[in-house]
């Protein structure tokens, strides 16, 4: 087993609201154990470059309701390179950095994982990402804050949609994953959620206009997942003014007002859980996992699983929309 003394924490990738409740639970629960923990700035891209700084329980003062990340998210290309991990492992040497704490989605868990295995480095992962996409978990830090957003968002549409009759695409984010779209359409009431998962074998936007869309109401909100694969609300929106031109379209992309707010009390409870767990782990001698939630209990995943394959949406929540639009 290491003997942990320093430990060094970074985001990476999008940001999600709660990571900062993430930092300060892995900050002061590192302190609470006398452990020195170091705040590595931008991502991989400050491990390369040496942004480290010593974090004390006051640096973490008064961040827990902040969206964001304190410790600010970047994207790295030169860490996908084996020159340029080798410069961050200097990076760690120089600072007595034992092991590390990864907060961010599944390429900055993959990139932890290739790191921890080439330098032989105790890192352990916290899932931070709004798309909720990750094996082995639940939830992920920013997903709850994201959905909350999605509803109020949808919920103001609906007031001008049904003074019209319409139909509102609404485009939300989860690049490969329909998370958001599918449980944000159930929240706001909409009338379908077109997402990733399933575009491959279905065509879910034909089906619903074959099924009696529409048939009693006179204006329809349909979620749409930004992805290739559904062809985003553009995509969807186009392909309506081509072959039914009798309904009258629009278009909303939310964009990265999801990514932003104060995070809801359930990601700062799950964020402030899985930092302490994500400590938990490195002192218990667990390397190269990920801390998860399952039924409200705290897990550990090897991280070769959580970004190895593929968490799987329930195909009923589909059927539940359906049902409940009618
Ligand atoms: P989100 O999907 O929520 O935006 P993410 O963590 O998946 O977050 P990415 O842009 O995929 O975001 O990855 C963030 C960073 O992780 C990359 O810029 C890169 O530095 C590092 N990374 C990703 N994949 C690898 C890999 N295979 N090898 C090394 N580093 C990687």
């Amino acid at each position: 087993m290491h003997n942990i003394s320093c430990i060094g924490i970074l985001t990476s990738g999008g940001d999600s609201p709660g990571m900062n409740a993430a930092i300060r639970a892995v900050a002061r629960t590192a302190i609470f154990n006398g452990i020195a923990v170091k705040g590595i700035m931008r991502g991989y891209k400050g491990l390369i470059a040496g942004e480290v700084r010593l974090l004390t329980t006051r640096d973490v003062s008064n961040i827990i309701q902040q969206g964001g990340t304190m410790l600010k998210s970047a994207r790295s290309e030169e860490f996908r390179t084996a020159e340029g991990r080798q410069r961050a492992a200097e990076t760690m040497r120089r600072e007595g950095i034992d092991a590390l704490v990864v907060i961010g989605g599944d390429g900055s868990l993959s990139g932890a994982r290739i790191f921890a295995a080439e330098y032989d480095i105790p890192a352990v992962g916290i899932p931070g990402t709004i798309d909720n996409d990750l094996y082995g978990t639940d939830m992920t830090i920013g997903y709850d804050t994201a959905l909350n957003t999605i509803v109020e968002a949808v919920d103001k549409i609906r007031d001008t949609a049904s003074s019209h009759e319409r139909i509102f695409f609404v485009e939300v984010m989860g690049r490969d994953a329909g998370f958001l779209a599918l449980y944000g359409a159930v929240a706001s009431g909409a009338e379908a959620a077109i997402i990733p998962e399933i575009a491959a074998e279905t065509d879910q936007f034909g089906e619903l206009l074959t099924t009696g869309f529409r048939s009693t109401k006179n204006s329809s909100i349909v979620l749409v997942a930004e992805s290739e694969l559904t062809g985003g609300a553009i995509g969807l929106a186009e392909r309506v003014r081509r072959e039914y031109p009798q309904y009258d379209v629009r278009v909303t992309i939310l964009g990265h007002i999801q990514r932003g707010g104060s995070p809801t009390a359930a990601d700062r409870i799950l964020a402030s859980r899985m930092g302490e767990a994500a400590v938990n782990a490195l002192l218990e001698g667990q390397r190269n996992v990920m801390v998860g939630i399952a039924d409200d209990r705290l897990v550990y995943v090897p991280l070769v699983k959580a970004i190895g394959k593929s968490k799987l949406i329930d195909h009923n929540v589909l059927e539940t929309i359906k049902i409940l639009s009618i």
